[in-house]
This record gives structure tokens, sequence and C-alpha cells, in this order.
């Protein structure tokens, strides 16, 4: 007992010993890195044995190797501080998440020509169906449907509601039973995606406003030359819409441009810019992001308001800018959506949605009207349908549409560098005519065009350009 007593006090004493003699250091190692060592002299050896011997220069070597590779690993060559190696990582993870967002869009990109080639080739089996079947068929006795007299802009090649106008043979023919009263559903089931472009061909324009600087309400008379105020920088501004309040409320003013991106499946962002010159430069003011996805580029901007259809839904919503929130939702009765009446460059533009003097109006079809543009004005408050109007053009047929001043507008072609407005429906005539009024798609993909009624252009989104129009308007023609 007195032994394990004396021998607990010797080590106590010993270990006191040591402790006087214990020293801490504290200093920077290769990579910069702080570090303490604790060193403490060995209670019993005077000397440590095999120092410097094989052992201690084999840890030396594998520690000096491992340097390396910790040097190699942050990016650093020669053990250079570790925020340079840390930023380079912080980069290449960047670019790797920029290439992997951009092969993300350019697989929806493809996904979405994929199904436009498939359905391009569906209606072409129709038409050569069509065509063998008319060629097998003995001609109808030809009796004209415009008399020779009647002037081109009253042929009613576009029908009202009621349907009460005299249609052209480009869209009718008659069924097997030689029953009119269904004509015009035969037609827009066989009718052959051409026939806009044949129609366009009987040039009828509205005689310009003797007065230059007409301002009032009238019909459109002819559009300039497509001034580009801004090139998308990436792959998600091929195509997309932006817009300008023509009706602004605070706390944005008048001048501020809105923009949407809409190349991708998960559309949110709405980004803002103080005026053009801001956007031109690409410095977005406010950036939103919005509670529900985007689909296509038929939004627009009215009163404080972004207007747009919901992804994948005949959804209207209305999100209200200052308070950052839904306002209004809506379905848009019997629409049709994603793709099943888009306009002929695909992407899901079925429902376009447009504001003019008049107010908001939504441009779309439905299976009733078997994919003819259908026009409907809609409160702007609660978004319902305060009035609809059933026209004659086939949606697919054309590329895009606008309204000024009540009349609906479409565009022939959204590639053809030169192509034309190729008709115009009154919905306060409820009739509507062939006209051939030329139009530029400079960038030859016109994704988005929409008229601006208080800066009095037509805005469009042309091939990562975002281009505007100016128009003229005349006085309105007695028919
Ligand atoms: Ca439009």
């Amino acid at each position: 007992m007195f032994l394990l007593l004396s021998l607990c006090l010797c080590g106590l004493l010993l270990r006191g010993d040591a402790q006087d003699r214990a020293a801490l250091w504290k200093g920077n190692d290769r990579g910069g890195r702080c570090q303490y060592t604790f060193s403490v002299p060995s209670p019993v050896e005077a000397s440590c044995p095999q120092t410097g011997g094989p052992e201690v220069e084999g840890l030396k070597t594998r520690l000096n190797l491992l340097e390396v590779l910790v040097s190699r690993l942050t990016g650093g060559q020669t053990g250079g501080p570790q925020g340079t190696g840390a930023k380079a990582q912080a980069e290449l993870q960047e670019a790797l998440n920029r290439a992997v967002g951009e092969r993300n869009l350019l697989r929806g990109e493809k996904e979405r020509l994929e199904k436009e080639l498939e359905g391009l080739q569906r209606r072409m089996e129709d038409m050569r169906r069509e065509t063998e079947k008319l060629r097998n068929k003995p001609c109808p006795p030809q009796t004209p449907m415009v008399p020779p007299s009647t002037p081109l802009q009253d042929s009613g090649l576009m029908r009202p509601a009621g349907g009460s106008s005299v249609m052209s043979h480009l869209i009718n023919r008659p069924n097997k039973q030689g029953d009119s009263s269904s004509l015009r559903d035969s037609a827009w089931q066989y009718g052959p995606p051409g026939f806009q472009e044949m129609k366009a061909e009987v040039t009828e324009v509205p005689a310009p406003d003797s007065s230059e600087d007409y301002t009032g309400c009238g019909v459109l008379v002819s559009v300039a030359e497509p001034v580009t105020h801004k090139k998308a920088d990436n792959i998600a501004g091929k195509y997309g819409v932006w817009m300008q309040d023509p009706e602004a409320v605070p706390p944005y003013g008048s001048n501020m441009i809105w923009r949407i991106d809409t190349v991708g499946s998960n559309i949110r962002q709405l980004f803002g810019y103080e005026d053009m010159d801001q956007l031109s430069k690409g410095f977005p003011s406010k950036v939103l992001l919005l509670p529900e996805s985007v689909e296509s580029t038929g939004a627009t901007l009215y009163r404080g308001s972004l207007y747009y259809q919901r992804r994948l839904s005949r959804t209207l919503i209305r999100y209200d800018l200052a308070s950052e929130s839904i306002a209004a939702r809506r379905d848009l009765p019997h629409a049709n959506f994603h793709g099943q009446a888009p306009y002929s460059w695909g992407g899901y533009t079925d429902i376009d949605l447009a504001v003019d003097e008049q107010g908001l109006w939504a441009v779309y079809s439905t299976n009733k009207a078997k994919g003819a543009i259908v026009i409907s004005q809609l409160n702007p408050h609660s978004l319902e349908v305060k009035k609809s109007w059933e026209t004659n053009i086939r949606k697919n047929s054309v590329a895009n549409s606008f309204i000024i001043c009540g009349k609906l507008y479409t565009v022939a072609s959204y590639t053809a560098s030169n192509t034309t407005i190729n008709y115009m429906y009154d919905t306060e005539s409820s009739q509507g005519k062939a006209i051939a009024i030329p139009f530029r798609n400079k960038h030859r993909y016109n994704s988005m065009i929409d008229y601006n009624p208080s800066q009095r252009k037509l805005f469009a989104w042309d091939n990562f350009h975002i281009v505007s129009y100016n128009i003229r308007l005349g006085r309105q023609q007695a028919n």
C-alpha cells in the first residue's frame, strides 16, 4: 500500500515537472492554415530513439505528397492562398450550372420542335388524304360565291358570330349531301393550311387617311420597319414577351418596361426595367417571381396587372404588380390550350391576350370553333368574358395577331422576312375581310406581336430581338 502511494506521488511530481516545461506554439502551416502545437518533454527519455530515422523521413515524404494533392485539389499549384482555389472552384461550379441550364433549355426546345414536326406531319398526311379524296370526286357545279361586281372588301372572308355573311370559295366547299348548313364545319376540318396566303393575294388595303397626323381610333394603314431595342444574350431569350402598361399605376411609372423570357418549362421570372434605355442596356430594376408558371408568349399588362395564361391550363391569371400577388384567376371557358390551337409557330401559343383602346381581350379557339379564332372581351378586374366573336380565320394558319381599336389583325407568316397582315376582323360590325398590309419579320422568327395603345406601336419578339414597329392608322371607312 505504501509502495503504491509512493509511486502515485512520484508520478504527480514528474507530471508537474513536465507541465512546468510545456510549451504552446501557434503559427501558419505551408498552406496558410493556423496550427497549434503543444510540446512536452518526455519525463523518462533524454532523447527520442530513431530521431530523424527512416520512419520520420517516411512521414515527411507522405506529408509532402498530401500537401501537393491538397494544393492541386484547391486549384493552387504551389500552395497559394486558399481563397484563390475556392474562387476558381466556385467559378467552375457556376459555369457547370450554366451549361446544365442551357442544356435543359435546349432539350425543352428540341421536344417542342419534335412535337411541332409531328403536328406538321399529321397535317401533311391529312392534306394528302384530302387531295386524294378530291381527285376521286366529280367536280361540283360552279356557282360563284362572290358576285363579280362585289368589291373584294365586302366578300366576307371571315364570318361574324351569327354566320350571316357570304363566304369565300377559298375556305368552303360543299359536303357530300350538298347541305349548306354544315359548310363551315366541313371547311374547318379539311381546308388546306395554305389558304391564308392565297387569300392574302387578293390585295385590299385601307385607303390612307388624308390627314397626316390622325391620332384617333381607326383602321391600320401601314406598319413601318422594325426598330431593334435589345438582343437577348442567351438561349433563354430566343422567344418571349415584352410589355409596357398603357395605363400604368403606381408604384411603377408609365416608362417601365417588362419582359418574360419564355424558353423553358417553368417560366416564372418577370423582369422590370426603368425605361427603354435600361432595357437596351440589360439592367433590370425589378425581378418578380410569379407564383404560377407562364405558358407561352401571350401575356399582357394593363392597369398595374400582368395578365397571363397559367401553364398547362386554360386558367387566366391577373397578377397585381403592386402587391406582388394573384388578384384574380379564372378559366377561359372551353379555350383550347397547350398545343390544341396554337398559331402556326406552335410554342403553345393557344391563348393570346391583348390590350387596346377598348380594354382587355383574349384570342384563342375552342373545340366548338374547330380551330377558328375566337375573340373574347374580358372584364379586366374579374377576368369574366363580357362578349365573344367567332371568326372564320383558322388559328394555326396565321403567325400571330393583335387588336387595335376593337379590330383583330392577323399576320400571315412568322418566318418570311416580307409577309403581310392578311386579315382584319371588326368586332363592332362582326365582319372580317382580307387585307394585305406589308409586314417585316426582320430576324425571321417572330414569336410575339402585340399592339400597345399608349405608345401606338406594335411590340414584337423576333428571334432573340426585342423590336417595335411604328404604325399608321386611318379613319374608318364606311362599309
Ligand atoms: Ca399577340
